[in-house]
Protein backbone atom coordinates (compact mmCIF):
# COMPACT_ATOMS: atom_id res chain seq x y z
CA UNK A 1 0.00 0.00 0.00
CA UNK A 2 1.07 3.55 -0.55
CA UNK A 3 2.72 5.86 2.07
CA UNK A 4 1.65 9.27 1.49
CA UNK A 5 2.52 12.32 3.00
CA UNK A 6 0.79 15.51 2.94
CA UNK A 7 1.81 18.85 3.98
CA UNK A 8 -1.15 21.42 5.44
CA UNK A 9 -3.29 18.27 5.83
CA UNK A 10 -5.40 19.60 8.81
CA UNK A 11 -6.63 21.98 6.74
CA UNK A 12 -10.26 22.61 5.09
CA UNK A 13 -8.78 20.63 1.34
CA UNK A 14 -5.89 18.62 3.22
CA UNK A 15 -8.27 17.09 6.04
CA UNK A 16 -10.71 15.91 2.75
CA UNK A 17 -7.90 14.42 1.23
CA UNK A 18 -6.79 12.67 4.17
CA UNK A 19 -10.05 10.84 4.55
CA UNK A 20 -9.76 9.59 0.53
CA UNK A 21 -6.22 8.74 0.80
CA UNK A 22 -6.79 6.60 4.14
CA UNK A 23 -10.25 5.08 2.35
CA UNK A 24 -8.13 3.95 -0.22
CA UNK A 25 -5.72 2.33 1.71
CA UNK A 26 -3.19 4.82 1.51
CA UNK A 27 -1.00 5.03 5.13
CA UNK A 28 -0.98 8.68 5.60
CA UNK A 29 0.76 11.13 7.17
CA UNK A 30 -0.12 14.35 7.91
CA UNK A 31 1.75 17.41 8.37
CA UNK A 32 0.92 21.01 9.81
CA UNK A 33 1.74 23.51 12.33
CA UNK A 34 -2.00 24.08 12.86
CA UNK A 35 -1.50 28.05 11.32
CA UNK A 36 -4.87 28.24 9.87
CA UNK A 37 -6.55 24.83 10.05
CA UNK A 38 -7.79 23.78 13.54
CA UNK A 39 -6.61 20.08 15.27
CA UNK A 40 -10.70 19.34 15.06
CA UNK A 41 -10.70 18.92 11.11
CA UNK A 42 -8.40 15.51 11.60
CA UNK A 43 -9.94 14.19 15.71
CA UNK A 44 -12.08 11.64 13.67
CA UNK A 45 -8.75 10.33 12.31
CA UNK A 46 -6.05 10.22 15.38
CA UNK A 47 -7.16 6.66 16.07
CA UNK A 48 -7.07 5.74 12.44
CA UNK A 49 -4.18 2.54 11.94
CA UNK A 50 -3.10 4.15 8.71
CA UNK A 51 -2.88 7.80 10.22
CA UNK A 52 -0.10 9.44 11.47
CA UNK A 53 0.12 13.32 12.68
CA UNK A 54 3.39 15.49 12.81
CA UNK A 55 3.20 18.70 14.11
CA UNK A 56 5.81 20.67 12.46
CA UNK A 57 6.51 23.78 10.27
CA UNK A 58 7.63 22.87 6.52
CA UNK A 59 9.04 26.21 6.11
CA UNK A 60 12.26 23.95 8.39
CA UNK A 61 13.46 21.15 6.90
CA UNK A 62 11.00 18.03 7.04
CA UNK A 63 12.73 14.99 8.53
CA UNK A 64 10.44 11.36 7.80
CA UNK A 65 11.87 8.28 8.48
CA UNK A 66 10.93 5.33 6.31
CA UNK A 67 9.59 5.36 2.77
CA UNK A 68 7.06 7.73 0.56
CA UNK A 69 5.59 7.03 -2.48
CA UNK A 70 4.01 10.04 -2.71
CA UNK A 71 4.08 14.29 -0.87
CA UNK A 72 0.89 16.44 -1.44
CA UNK A 73 1.78 20.03 -0.71
CA UNK A 74 -0.74 21.85 0.56
CA UNK A 75 0.44 23.48 3.90
CA UNK A 76 -0.28 27.97 3.07
CA UNK A 77 -2.75 30.43 4.41
CA UNK A 78 -5.55 29.94 1.58
CA UNK A 79 -8.01 32.63 2.10
CA UNK A 80 -7.44 36.30 1.48
CA UNK A 81 -7.88 37.24 5.76
CA UNK A 82 -5.34 35.04 6.41
CA UNK A 83 -2.68 35.36 3.30
CA UNK A 84 -2.91 39.55 4.02
CA UNK A 85 -2.67 38.65 8.17
CA UNK A 86 0.07 36.23 7.25
CA UNK A 87 2.14 37.81 4.13
CA UNK A 88 5.74 36.44 5.16
CA UNK A 89 4.67 33.10 6.34
CA UNK A 90 2.58 32.53 3.04
CA UNK A 91 5.53 33.58 1.16
CA UNK A 92 8.09 31.22 3.19
CA UNK A 93 5.30 28.28 2.63
CA UNK A 94 5.16 28.58 -0.80
CA UNK A 95 8.97 29.04 -1.03
CA UNK A 96 10.97 27.54 1.75
CA UNK A 97 8.03 24.59 2.19
CA UNK A 98 7.64 23.50 -1.57
CA UNK A 99 11.60 22.97 -1.98
CA UNK A 100 11.71 21.32 1.66
CA UNK A 101 8.80 19.09 0.30
CA UNK A 102 10.10 18.90 -3.20
CA UNK A 103 13.79 17.60 -1.38
CA UNK A 104 12.01 15.03 0.74
CA UNK A 105 10.03 13.99 -2.47
CA UNK A 106 13.81 13.63 -4.21
CA UNK A 107 15.22 11.93 -1.34
CA UNK A 108 12.39 9.44 -1.37
CA UNK A 109 12.08 8.51 -4.80
CA UNK A 110 8.36 9.22 -4.85
CA UNK A 111 6.04 11.42 -6.47
CA UNK A 112 5.26 15.20 -5.70
CA UNK A 113 1.45 17.11 -5.90
CA UNK A 114 1.13 20.94 -5.48
CA UNK A 115 -1.83 22.40 -4.80
CA UNK A 116 -1.41 25.84 -6.86
CA UNK A 117 -4.26 28.17 -7.90
CA UNK A 118 -6.25 29.61 -9.85
CA UNK A 119 -4.68 32.86 -8.41
CA UNK A 120 -1.60 32.47 -10.84
CA UNK A 121 -3.87 33.89 -13.21
CA UNK A 122 -4.52 36.82 -10.96
CA UNK A 123 -7.27 38.90 -12.12
CA UNK A 124 -7.28 37.39 -16.05
CA UNK A 125 -7.72 39.40 -19.49
CA UNK A 126 -8.84 36.06 -20.86
CA UNK A 127 -11.90 33.93 -19.91
CA UNK A 128 -12.82 31.53 -19.38
CA UNK A 129 -8.96 30.62 -17.75
CA UNK A 130 -7.07 27.93 -19.45
CA UNK A 131 -3.81 26.62 -18.41
CA UNK A 132 -2.05 28.12 -21.35
CA UNK A 133 -2.65 31.60 -19.87
CA UNK A 134 0.09 32.96 -17.94
CA UNK A 135 -2.48 35.19 -16.11
CA UNK A 136 -2.07 39.21 -14.89
CA UNK A 137 -0.91 39.41 -11.05
CA UNK A 138 0.11 42.66 -9.24
CA UNK A 139 3.47 41.37 -7.89
CA UNK A 140 3.69 44.38 -5.25
CA UNK A 141 -0.20 44.32 -4.52
CA UNK A 142 -1.49 42.91 -1.37
CA UNK A 143 -2.84 39.98 -2.91
CA UNK A 144 0.67 38.99 -4.85
CA UNK A 145 2.22 37.70 -0.81
CA UNK A 146 -0.16 34.48 -2.32
CA UNK A 147 -0.27 34.65 -5.87
CA UNK A 148 3.41 35.31 -6.36
CA UNK A 149 4.17 32.59 -3.69
CA UNK A 150 2.26 29.80 -5.91
CA UNK A 151 3.73 30.97 -8.84
CA UNK A 152 7.29 30.88 -7.32
CA UNK A 153 5.89 26.99 -6.52
CA UNK A 154 4.90 25.86 -9.46
CA UNK A 155 8.65 27.08 -11.09
CA UNK A 156 10.63 25.32 -7.99
CA UNK A 157 8.17 21.88 -9.21
CA UNK A 158 8.56 22.12 -12.86
CA UNK A 159 12.47 22.57 -11.57
CA UNK A 160 12.62 19.62 -9.83
CA UNK A 161 10.94 17.84 -12.54
CA UNK A 162 13.09 18.81 -15.22
CA UNK A 163 16.80 19.01 -13.30
CA UNK A 164 16.25 16.10 -11.35
CA UNK A 165 13.62 14.03 -12.48
CA UNK A 166 11.23 13.84 -10.04
CA UNK A 167 7.78 12.76 -10.68
CA UNK A 168 5.25 15.92 -10.38
CA UNK A 169 2.01 16.98 -10.53
CA UNK A 170 0.07 20.37 -10.30
CA UNK A 171 -3.22 21.23 -9.78
CA UNK A 172 -4.91 24.83 -10.60
CA UNK A 173 -7.49 24.54 -7.81
CA UNK A 174 -10.68 27.16 -8.42
CA UNK A 175 -12.81 28.39 -5.59
CA UNK A 176 -14.05 25.20 -3.43
CA UNK A 177 -16.19 24.77 -0.69
CA UNK A 178 -17.45 22.34 1.76
CA UNK A 179 -17.65 21.34 5.70
CA UNK A 180 -14.68 21.80 7.59
CA UNK A 181 -14.34 25.60 5.58
CA UNK A 182 -13.82 28.23 8.85
CA UNK A 183 -16.67 30.23 9.49
CA UNK A 184 -13.95 33.42 10.23
CA UNK A 185 -12.24 32.65 7.58
CA UNK A 186 -13.28 35.45 5.37
CA UNK A 187 -14.41 34.17 2.36
CA UNK A 188 -17.63 34.62 0.43
CA UNK A 189 -19.19 31.16 1.01
CA UNK A 190 -18.76 30.77 5.13
CA UNK A 191 -19.41 34.41 5.56
CA UNK A 192 -22.70 34.86 3.80
CA UNK A 193 -24.14 31.46 5.46
CA UNK A 194 -23.10 32.72 8.63
CA UNK A 195 -24.12 36.41 8.61
CA UNK A 196 -27.68 34.76 6.88
CA UNK A 197 -28.56 32.52 9.81
CA UNK A 198 -27.49 35.18 12.23
CA UNK A 199 -29.86 37.79 10.20
CA UNK A 200 -26.86 40.34 9.83
CA UNK A 201 -26.28 42.20 7.03
CA UNK A 202 -24.30 40.03 4.44
CA UNK A 203 -21.21 41.85 3.41
CA UNK A 204 -20.62 42.14 -0.51
CA UNK A 205 -17.62 44.03 -1.79
CA UNK A 206 -18.18 46.19 -4.49
CA UNK A 207 -20.99 46.25 -6.76
CA UNK A 208 -20.85 41.96 -6.52
CA UNK A 209 -20.53 42.11 -10.09
CA UNK A 210 -17.36 40.13 -9.92
CA UNK A 211 -17.83 36.46 -10.42
CA UNK A 212 -16.64 33.22 -9.20
CA UNK A 213 -17.33 29.35 -9.87
CA UNK A 214 -18.26 27.68 -7.05
CA UNK A 215 -16.97 23.31 -6.74
CA UNK A 216 -18.36 21.33 -3.81
CA UNK A 217 -15.27 20.36 -2.20
CA UNK A 218 -15.81 16.16 -3.05
CA UNK A 219 -15.62 16.71 -6.44
CA UNK A 220 -12.55 18.54 -5.64
CA UNK A 221 -10.88 16.41 -4.17
CA UNK A 222 -11.94 13.53 -6.82
CA UNK A 223 -10.04 15.95 -9.64
CA UNK A 224 -6.99 16.14 -7.22
CA UNK A 225 -7.16 12.09 -6.70
CA UNK A 226 -7.55 11.10 -10.02
CA UNK A 227 -4.36 13.84 -11.06
CA UNK A 228 -2.41 12.21 -8.47
CA UNK A 229 -2.87 8.82 -9.75
CA UNK A 230 -2.35 10.01 -13.48
CA UNK A 231 1.31 10.92 -15.15
CA UNK A 232 0.20 14.30 -16.54
CA UNK A 233 3.09 16.99 -15.07
CA UNK A 234 1.66 19.91 -16.93
CA UNK A 235 -0.87 22.08 -14.33
CA UNK A 236 -4.36 21.18 -14.62
CA UNK A 237 -7.23 23.26 -13.88
CA UNK A 238 -10.05 21.65 -10.99
CA UNK A 239 -12.93 23.65 -10.64
CA UNK A 240 -16.62 24.40 -11.41
CA UNK A 241 -17.55 25.88 -14.60
CA UNK A 242 -20.88 27.54 -13.07
CA UNK A 243 -19.86 30.80 -12.39
CA UNK A 244 -21.67 32.98 -10.97
CA UNK A 245 -21.97 36.98 -9.91
CA UNK A 246 -21.18 37.57 -6.00
CA UNK A 247 -24.25 39.44 -5.62
CA UNK A 248 -26.39 36.74 -7.01
CA UNK A 249 -23.98 34.27 -4.89
CA UNK A 250 -25.73 35.89 -1.97
CA UNK A 251 -29.06 36.32 -2.91
CA UNK A 252 -29.38 32.81 -3.37
CA UNK A 253 -27.81 32.25 0.10
CA UNK A 254 -30.71 34.28 1.60
CA UNK A 255 -33.14 32.61 -0.14
CA UNK A 256 -31.79 29.16 0.57
CA UNK A 257 -31.44 30.30 4.62
CA UNK A 258 -35.20 31.75 4.06
CA UNK A 259 -33.35 34.90 5.93
CA UNK A 260 -34.50 38.66 6.78
CA UNK A 261 -31.16 39.74 6.12
CA UNK A 262 -30.22 42.70 3.42
CA UNK A 263 -27.29 43.22 1.25
CA UNK A 264 -24.87 45.65 2.84
CA UNK A 265 -22.31 47.02 0.23
CA UNK A 266 -18.26 47.66 1.11
CA UNK A 267 -15.38 48.42 -0.73
CA UNK A 268 -13.99 45.95 -3.12
CA UNK A 269 -10.68 44.52 -1.63
CA UNK A 270 -7.69 45.75 -3.60
CA UNK A 271 -6.86 43.61 -6.83
CA UNK A 272 -9.65 41.30 -6.18
CA UNK A 273 -10.06 39.59 -9.36
CA UNK A 274 -13.66 40.81 -11.75
CA UNK A 275 -13.90 37.39 -13.27
CA UNK A 276 -12.99 33.20 -12.61
CA UNK A 277 -14.19 30.52 -14.76
CA UNK A 278 -11.32 27.45 -15.53
CA UNK A 279 -11.55 25.69 -18.80
CA UNK A 280 -11.40 22.32 -17.85
CA UNK A 281 -11.28 20.45 -21.17
CA UNK A 282 -7.89 19.06 -20.18
CA UNK A 283 -8.94 17.87 -17.06
CA UNK A 284 -12.21 15.93 -18.55
CA UNK A 285 -9.44 14.48 -21.83
CA UNK A 286 -6.83 13.66 -19.52
CA UNK A 287 -8.53 12.38 -16.49
CA UNK A 288 -11.84 11.95 -17.23
CA UNK A 289 -13.11 14.19 -14.32
CA UNK A 290 -15.63 17.00 -14.28
CA UNK A 291 -18.44 17.89 -11.65
CA UNK A 292 -21.33 16.11 -10.45
CA UNK A 293 -22.28 18.19 -7.62
CA UNK A 294 -24.66 21.14 -8.28
CA UNK A 295 -24.45 24.37 -6.45
CA UNK A 296 -27.85 23.46 -5.33
CA UNK A 297 -27.26 20.17 -3.94
CA UNK A 298 -23.51 21.80 -2.49
CA UNK A 299 -25.28 24.64 -0.75
CA UNK A 300 -27.24 22.30 0.91
CA UNK A 301 -24.98 19.52 2.32
CA UNK A 302 -22.78 22.91 3.80
CA UNK A 303 -25.68 24.44 5.11
CA UNK A 304 -26.24 21.71 7.29
CA UNK A 305 -22.57 22.23 8.35
CA UNK A 306 -22.32 25.82 8.96
CA UNK A 307 -25.85 25.83 10.93
CA UNK A 308 -24.39 23.35 13.70
CA UNK A 309 -20.99 25.73 14.06
CA UNK A 310 -23.72 28.89 14.10
CA UNK A 311 -25.52 26.79 16.90
CA UNK A 312 -22.33 26.18 18.40
CA UNK A 313 -22.12 29.71 18.40
CA UNK A 314 -18.47 28.81 16.63
P1 LIG B 1 -6.51 25.90 4.98
O1 LIG B 1 -6.00 27.16 5.55
O2 LIG B 1 -7.76 25.31 5.55
O3 LIG B 1 -5.39 24.76 5.03
C1 LIG B 1 -4.02 25.03 4.96
C2 LIG B 1 -3.32 24.20 6.04
O4 LIG B 1 -1.89 24.43 5.94
C3 LIG B 1 -3.73 24.59 7.45
O5 LIG B 1 -4.11 23.44 8.19
C4 LIG B 1 -2.49 25.24 8.03
O6 LIG B 1 -2.38 25.11 9.43
C5 LIG B 1 -1.38 24.55 7.26
N1 LIG B 1 -0.13 25.30 7.19
C6 LIG B 1 0.04 26.60 6.79
N2 LIG B 1 1.34 26.92 6.86
C7 LIG B 1 2.00 25.81 7.30
C8 LIG B 1 3.37 25.54 7.58
N3 LIG B 1 4.33 26.46 7.41
N4 LIG B 1 3.71 24.30 8.01
C9 LIG B 1 2.75 23.34 8.17
N5 LIG B 1 1.44 23.55 7.94
C10 LIG B 1 1.07 24.78 7.51
O7 LIG B 1 -6.69 26.15 3.40
P2 LIG B 1 -7.37 25.24 2.28
O8 LIG B 1 -8.51 25.98 1.73
O9 LIG B 1 -7.55 23.86 2.77
O10 LIG B 1 -6.22 25.25 1.18
C11 LIG B 1 -5.28 24.17 1.09
C12 LIG B 1 -4.37 24.37 -0.11
O11 LIG B 1 -5.16 24.42 -1.30
C13 LIG B 1 -3.57 25.66 -0.05
O12 LIG B 1 -2.27 25.41 -0.54
C14 LIG B 1 -4.33 26.58 -0.98
O13 LIG B 1 -3.48 27.52 -1.56
C15 LIG B 1 -4.90 25.61 -2.00
N6 LIG B 1 -6.12 26.14 -2.63
C16 LIG B 1 -7.32 26.13 -1.97
C17 LIG B 1 -8.46 26.64 -2.60
C18 LIG B 1 -9.82 26.64 -1.94
O14 LIG B 1 -10.80 27.07 -2.58
N7 LIG B 1 -9.99 26.17 -0.73
C19 LIG B 1 -8.37 27.20 -3.89
C20 LIG B 1 -7.12 27.22 -4.50
C21 LIG B 1 -6.01 26.66 -3.88
N1 LIG C 1 -16.59 38.74 -0.98
C1 LIG C 1 -17.63 39.57 -0.60
N2 LIG C 1 -17.96 39.64 0.72
C2 LIG C 1 -17.32 38.90 1.68
C3 LIG C 1 -16.27 38.05 1.29
C4 LIG C 1 -15.92 37.99 -0.05
O1 LIG C 1 -18.26 40.24 -1.44
O2 LIG C 1 -17.70 39.03 2.89
C5 LIG C 1 -16.22 38.69 -2.41
C6 LIG C 1 -14.74 38.92 -2.69
O3 LIG C 1 -14.47 40.29 -2.81
C7 LIG C 1 -14.56 38.18 -3.99
C8 LIG C 1 -15.56 37.01 -3.88
O4 LIG C 1 -16.49 37.39 -2.88
O5 LIG C 1 -14.93 38.99 -5.08
C9 LIG C 1 -14.93 35.69 -3.49
O6 LIG C 1 -14.14 35.91 -2.35
P1 LIG C 1 -13.40 34.73 -1.57
O7 LIG C 1 -12.61 35.36 -0.47
O8 LIG C 1 -14.39 33.69 -1.22
O9 LIG C 1 -12.45 34.08 -2.67
P2 LIG C 1 -11.36 34.70 -3.69
O10 LIG C 1 -11.42 36.20 -3.72
O11 LIG C 1 -10.05 34.21 -3.20
O12 LIG C 1 -11.78 34.13 -4.98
Amino acid sequence: MPRTLITGGAGFLGSHLCDRLVADGHDVICVDNFLTGPPDNIAHLRSHPKFSFMEHDVTSYIDVPGPLDFVLHFASPASPIDYLRLPIQTLKVGALGTHNALGLTKSKGGCFLLASTSEVYGDPSQHPQGEHYWGNVNPVGLRGVYDEAKRFAEAMTMAYHRYHGVPTRIVRIFNTYGPRMRLDDGRALPTFMRQALRGEPITVYGTGRQTRSFAYVDDTIEGIFRLLHSNVTQPINIGSRDEISIMDFAREIIALTRSSSEIEHHPLPEDDPKNRQPDTRLARELLGWETSIGRAEGLARTLDYVRSKVAQDL
